[in-house]
């Protein structure tokens, strides 16, 4: 079995004080912010795993991002994954999710066979939900998303999706494109020795010639959606901070709610 699992290197959530969008370009300026894998792309990373260790066969990574992720997407590789594919062309940047589709979808097709592609339900920066089910579409599959359970019976596949009121129970065969939600799984520590391992395992980049595709057809010239204006939410609450004894505290509480009306 054949598994691929789309991981999308994100801006680590530690430095998010450090992101500037350019009022310019409407991009992300994340020069100098480390990044970590998309975390619930690690999740699908596990569920790729746990059913290679069932039917056995390969579970390989593709990533759209820049050429410096390669050491971010080691740590899939130590946790377990056979190679990883970089997709990186400076023609793919300020892709929209179409865009970016299209270049994850034109790398799994250059990969070959695959039974199953799984990616995570939305990712940390963006979010929008979008990729998984454009995926399933570029490549003619069946696709779902918010998976919170898998369970192989070949050649059934069972699912159960996330929705809004509660659950959905989906039975299909594959191959598909199933985007799994974080309580599918908890994912696996990496260890010394997958760690050690990972420094050996295959990671090829592939650039825009070599997908074939046309640079009008990425990034931001491929890009059919665009931000508009950005507005800065500005926080204006006002605060004060009350000093004195409790009672007099208490005093000027309770006169503030009443002038705030709050208290009559
Ligand atoms: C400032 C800014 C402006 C933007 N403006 C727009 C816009 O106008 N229109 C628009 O469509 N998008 C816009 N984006 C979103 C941007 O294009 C996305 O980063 C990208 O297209 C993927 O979408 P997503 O992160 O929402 O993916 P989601 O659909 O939320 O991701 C779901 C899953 O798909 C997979 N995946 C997603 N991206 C990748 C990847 N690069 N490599 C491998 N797997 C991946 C991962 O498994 C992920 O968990 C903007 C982003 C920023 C930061």
């Amino acid at each position: 079995m054949n598994i691929a699992v789309c991981v999308k290197p994100v801006p680590d959530p530690g430095h998010y004080n450090r992101i500037n969008i350019n009022p310019e370009t409407k991009l992300l300026d994340r020069k100098g912010i480390p990044v970590i894998i998309n975390p619930v792309d690690k999740n699908a990373i596990e569920a790729a795993l746990q059913l290679k260790e069932q039917c056995g066969g390969k579970v390989v990574l593709v990533s759209m991002a820049p050429p410096d992720t390669v050491e971010t997407l080691k740590e899939a590789l130590a946790m377990g994954v056979d190679e990883a594919y970089l997709l990186s062309d400076r023609a793919f940047a300020g892709s929209d999710t179409l865009a970016t589709a299209k270049i994850l979808a034109a790398g799994l097709k250059k990969i070959g066979q695959l039974d199953l592609i799984l990616t995570g339900s939305e990712s940390a920066d963006s979010g929008t939900s979008h990729v998984p089910s454009q995926l399933g579409e570029l490549l003619g599959l069946p696709h779902l998303n918010h998976i919170t359970e898998l369970s192989l019976e070949l050649p059934v596949i069972k699912m159960k999706a996330k929705i809004e009121n509660g659950y959905v129970e989906y039975e299909g065969r594959l191959p598909m494109v199933l985007g799994v939600a974080r309580e599918i799984n908890t994912p696996r520590y990496t260890t010394l020795m997958g760690v050690v391992m990972a420094q050996n395992k295959p990671i090829t980049i592939w650039g825009l010639n070599d997908l074939g595709l046309d640079p009008a057809g990425t990034g931001l010239s491929g890009s059919p959606t665009q931000p508009g204006d950005l507005h800065f939410p500005r926080h204006g609450r006002k605060s004060e901070i009350l000093k004195g004894e409790p009672e007099a505290i208490a005093g000027k509480i309770i006169a503030i709610l009443r002038s705030a009306g709050v208290l009559a």
